[in-house]
Order: structure tokens, then sequence, then C-alpha cells
């Protein structure tokens, strides 16, 4: 689960990490009222939306009278902010941070991460701050300072002194870097988040560090020990089929391609998603109606898959171990009912009651092809799609 910026820099003020004074605004008026509140000559106004690369898509405005954030809150709420990875679509601005500006000397990139492959926590600087930090470690991975802590004996104080050092910082922004990494830290494992990035940390004209943006990433399978930040979630920035998806069970994970992809199992799903890819196709979906589940749901995640612009085929891939294959069937046949079917539809069961349920499709008078194997499947699926995009094209 992401948050907001203000959300991850009232997290982090609360472990000691210094950030610039600032007030959330849902309104133009708000937002004047907040830069008054906040006293001093320059503000920024920023659009709190869960996708980095603001700044570059308009979303961080700077100004210099209470007119400006005014005008700056005006433009912003109530928009939609289009960054590099918000998607085309972008996400609905509905508050801004009003902050108080600061003077910036430098910027610098901080973060606390799970490694995976460590099996750690790592805490990550560079000198390259305001940038994609994976750009940095593509491109200049030289100018990446690394430390694992050891998660027995916890974060040390020379790992700080290695990156403040690292960074070019004098002695005492040394000792403030410390106190920042452990409060990072402290956040990381506290709130069993996968992330805590400070982007740009900036050193101030004054000499001070300060952390001018936030992200947090929490674990959703921890959330249900932190009731308090699981209330901050937000739904207007999810995905709303995979809102959709939540709220009928479902697993479901918005992808690019154009194969709507409906399988029971998540290892079967992941298994019919590399075929697509095998056979040259793109998934548009991973989607696991799950093991017991009903002709509802089916037809839930049906009119799911069909609701996506983008699907082009759709495939379904049903191993009837615990489910039925003929409540699939009826599922299917219900949601096409509702939804105009006009997509190829690729249908492959097996398993129990699998004759019953392809039966009932063939009486249903369906535009589909059956396929007998999984390969088979996914080649008909991948060749579907691909005729379409053609008819499109010409
Ligand atoms: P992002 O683009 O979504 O990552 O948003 P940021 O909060 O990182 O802001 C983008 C950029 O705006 C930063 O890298 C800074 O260069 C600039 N910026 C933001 N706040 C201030 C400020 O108070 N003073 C100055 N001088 N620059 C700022
Ligand atoms: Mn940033």
């Amino acid at each position: 689960m992401h948050l907001h910026e203000y959300q991850a820099k009232t997290l982090l003020a609360d472990q000691g990490v210094p950030v610039p004074p600032g007030r959330l605004a849902d309104s133009a008026d708000a937002a004047a009222a907040a830069a008054r509140a906040l006293g001093g000559e320059r503000w920024v106004v920023k659009a709190q939306v869960h996708a980095g690369g603001r700044g570059k898509a308009g979303g961080v405005r700077l100004c210099a009278s209470e007119a400006e954030v005014a005008a700056a809150a005006q433009a912003l709420i109530g928009s939609r902010l289009a960054t590099h990875q918000s998607g085309p679509e972008g996400l609905p601005v509905a508050q801004v941070l009003v902050e108080a500006a600061t003077a910036v000397a430098r910027e610098l990139y901080l973060a606390a991460l799970v490694d995976r492959g460590a099996g750690r926590v790592a805490l990550m600087a560079s000198a390259a701050g305001g940038m994609d930090i994976e750009t940095v470690a593509a491109e200049t991975p030289e100018r990446l300072l690394l430390t694992h802590v050891d998660p027995v004996i916890g974060l040390l104080p020379w790992q700080g002194r290695r990156l403040g050092y690292g960074l070019g910082l004098s002695k005492p922004q040394v000792a403030a870097l410390g106190e920042m990494l452990a409060g990072l830290y402290r956040l990381l494992t506290a709130s069993d988040a996968a992330l805590v990035e400070i982007n740009p940390l900036v050193v101030t004209a004054a000499g001070d560090l300060l952390a001018l943006d936030a992200k947090v990433n929490l674990d959703d399978n921890a959330l249900y020990r932190h009731a308090d930040l699981a209330g901050l979630r937000d739904p207007a920035q999810e995905d709303p089929r995979e809102l959709a998806a939540a709220a009928h069970q479902l697993s479901y994970i918005a992808l690019d391609g154009d194969i709507g992809c409906m399988v029971n199992g998540a290892g079967l799903a992941m298994a019919t998603m590399d075929l697509v890819q095998l056979h040259g196709g793109a998934p548009a979906n991973f989607l696991d109606v799950g093991g017991g589940t009903s002709a509802e749901r089916v037809a839930e995640a049906f009119k799911l898959i069909l609701s996506d612009g983008r699907v082009r085929a759709v495939l379904v891939n049903i191993f009837g171990g615990i489910v039925r294959c003929d409540l699939i069937a009826e599922g299917i046949v219900a949601a096409a009912r509702e939804v105009a079917l006009n997509v190829p539809l690729v249908v492959r069961l097996e398993g129990t009651r699998a004759a019953e349920g392809l039966a009932l499709l063939a009486a249903s008078g369906l535009a589909l092809t059956t396929a007998s194997s999984l390969a088979d499947a996914a080649q008909q699926a991948v060749a579907a799609a691909a005729a379409r995009a053609d008819n499109c094209q010409g």
C-alpha cells in the first residue's frame, strides 16, 4: 500500500526526521490560508498523488504570493496529474500540500528498504538526489552508497558515518544524517514498510538536512497489525478494477497486454501467463478466481476483464479440482448475457464436470472456441488477439 507524501512526512516527523513546515489543503481558499499560517514569502504547492515525477509534470509549483498559492491549488485540485509513474490517465488530485519553500543547496537521495536478496534492511544514499534512482543504479552504480543492517545488532553509528562522509557532508551534517537514518530504520521496521524513501533529501542554504519529499510503501500482508496505518489508505489513488476485484475476493492485477486471463489458482494463472508470453502474446491481467469459486464470482471476474478496453481476446483456463467446471460455465454465460462479449473467447476446461461445462457453453450460443490443452489455448488466444490488432490497424 502506498501513502501520500503528507502522510509519509508525518510518519517521518514522528521519528524525528526534519521535514519542511507544511499544511494540507483541499481548496484554493484553504491553500491561501495555509500559506498565511505558515508565514514567509515563498511556498511550494504539491499535488498529493501516489506517484513520483510530479515536479516534471507540473504537480510541484513554487509560489511567491498567497494569490499564486491559491491559483496553483485551484489548478491542481480536482484535476488529474499524469506523471511518468502514474500511467497516461493520471491520478486524481483531491488535496495539495502547501509548504514553506526551502532554499536548496544540494539534493541527495536516502532510502531504507527490505533487500530480499540480502535478507536484510538496506540503507541507500546517493549524491545524485532528485533523479530517478533506478537510472542512477543502472548508469552510475558507483554513485550509490549501500549498507545493510544486521537485524540482531541493529543500525550502528559507523554506518551513518560511512554514508555521510561518502556523500561529502560536513561533520555536523554527518551526525544529523546518522539521526535521520535511525529514524528511517525505526519507521521501516515499526510500520512493516517495504520502502521508506527521501528523494530529495536536501542540504539547505543554511547547511541543514531536510526531507523535501517522502515516500512510504507498506507491506499489505502486514497491515492487519497496523490498524492506524491501514486507515491511511486512499482508494481514489488505486486501480478501480483492482478495487472491484478485491470487493469480490478475486486476486486481480492489471497488466499492460491485451489478452484477458481468467484462471483458477495462482500457480495455474502464472503458468498461463508464461504460456501466453511464450507464444508471443501479452497478458492484460493476472486473475485468480480462487479454488472454491462460485458462478457469481466467475461472472464478476469475467465482467472485470471485459471492462478493460485494451483486452482483445479472453482466455479462460480452469482446472476443476474443487471447483466444478459447469459452475464456471454458468458464470461465463451469465456475465456474457449482462455485458456484450465483443472479443474472441478461448476456453479450456479440464477436470470435474468439464464435459457438462463445455456442453453448457456450446448450448449458450456464445461465440467461443474450446481448446484441448493449455498450450493450444494460449496459442489460440494469442492468434485471436493478434488478428484483432491487425483489424484495428487496417
Ligand atoms: P516528485 O517530482 O514527485 O519527486 O516531487 P518532489 O517533492 O521531489 O519535488 C520535485 C522537485 O521540486 C524537487 O526535486 C526539488 O528540486 C523541487 N522542490 C520541491 N520543493 C522545493 C522547495 O521547497 N524549494 C526548492 N528550491 N525546490 C523544491
Ligand atoms: Mn521526489
